[in-house]
């Protein structure tokens, strides 16, 4: 995990990336009947686990602003050092047997030690089998009152219906250039970085909607160059780990710049790029492009 991602996280419901979602868990958590059991649901990166833990605090709070947590208290600063007894997070991809949710259950049940509500966090949630489904369900019917479920995924299609009609949900979607340029310019700012726009521009183009990926790629780069980056450590960065995307060999090919490929291409086999990788992708996107070109695939 990387330093910025732990130093520039949203500790707030108003910092979450998304307005959408901080919106959202607002209003719901502002109002008298607060759901035992939600769904978090949407791409990798999205922010779901941060805001997860976020809401965890808003729960647990002695001394709360509104829905805000207040960091300071007791239990918030046990949430913050991820060492709670009451904070339950497990892997659902790794637990997903029926027996994984019995003992995750033998253990929700029991009241929480220090705080007001045990917090259930299961990540990648749909790689429960329907065993583990169908025990989970169990609870989420009739949750304890000092039990709250936090169900988050990357692919809620696999979700059983039965499921899904138990949990508040709440849609995480990629970022967008503007909510994905707030999160960096958070760090451009926290850390005096001296970066032109057209280097803002390309970092964001290249970090697929992910906030986590920004601020990884971010991280690396600020590492490898300090506090003044131009677009040409970025471009170099992303190329030593394979970024010479199908499209920009297009572009490069087009332009006949020949020169430009092979000086690239070298760049990349002196930083050990794995070519095998870099050919599958490139193949896939001029595959794509030649059948769209005949109307075909989509
Ligand atoms: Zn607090």
């Amino acid at each position: 995990m990387s330093v910025f991602h732990l130093k520039y996280r949203p500790n707030k419901i108003s910092e979450l990336d998304l307005t959408d979602v901080s919106d959202k868990l607002t209003k719901i958590l502002g109002s008298k009947d607060m759901p035992q059991s939600w769904l978090f649901a949407g791409p990798k990166g999205s922010g779901k686990t941060s805001a997860a833990r976020i809401l965890a605090k808003s729960i647990n709070c002695l001394d709360p602003d509104g829905v805000e947590p207040c960091d300071k208290c007791k239990n918030c600063q046990e949430i913050m050092r991820g060492n709670s007894l009451d904070i339950i997070e497990i892997d659902g991809a790794s637990n997903r047997g029926v027996d994984d949710i019995r003992n995750l259950k033998d253990s929700a049940y029991l009241s929480p030690i220090n705080l007001k509500k045990k917090v259930v966090i299961i990540d990648e949630v749909h790689m429960l089998t329907r065993e583990a489904f169908n025990a989970l369900l169990k609870v989420l019917e009739e949750p304890p009152k000092n039990l709250i479920f936090v169900l988050c995924t990357t692919d809620d299609n696999k979700i059983p219906e039965t499921v899904l009609s138990r949990l508040c949900q709440i849609r995480f979607i990629k970022g967008n250039k503007e909510s994905l340029k707030k999160s960096l310019n958070k760090i451009i700012k926290g850390e005096k970085i001296k970066i032109d726009e057209d280097a803002i521009n390309y970092i964001l183009e290249k970090s697929d909607g992910s906030f986590r990926n920004l601020q990884r790629n971010f991280n690396e780069i600020f590492l490898q160059t300090g506090k003044k980056i131009s677009l040409k450590d970025i471009e170099g960065y992303l190329l030593k780990n394979g970024e010479y995307e199908g499209k920009n060999l297009e572009e490069d090919l087009m332009a006949g710049e020949v020169e430009v490929i092979l000086e690239k291409l070298e760049k990349m086999a002196g930083d050990g790029v794995n070519f095998a990788d870099l050919r599958e992708k490139w193949l896939q996107y001029f595959q794509t492009k030649m059948l769209s070109f005949y109307g075909l695939g989509t």
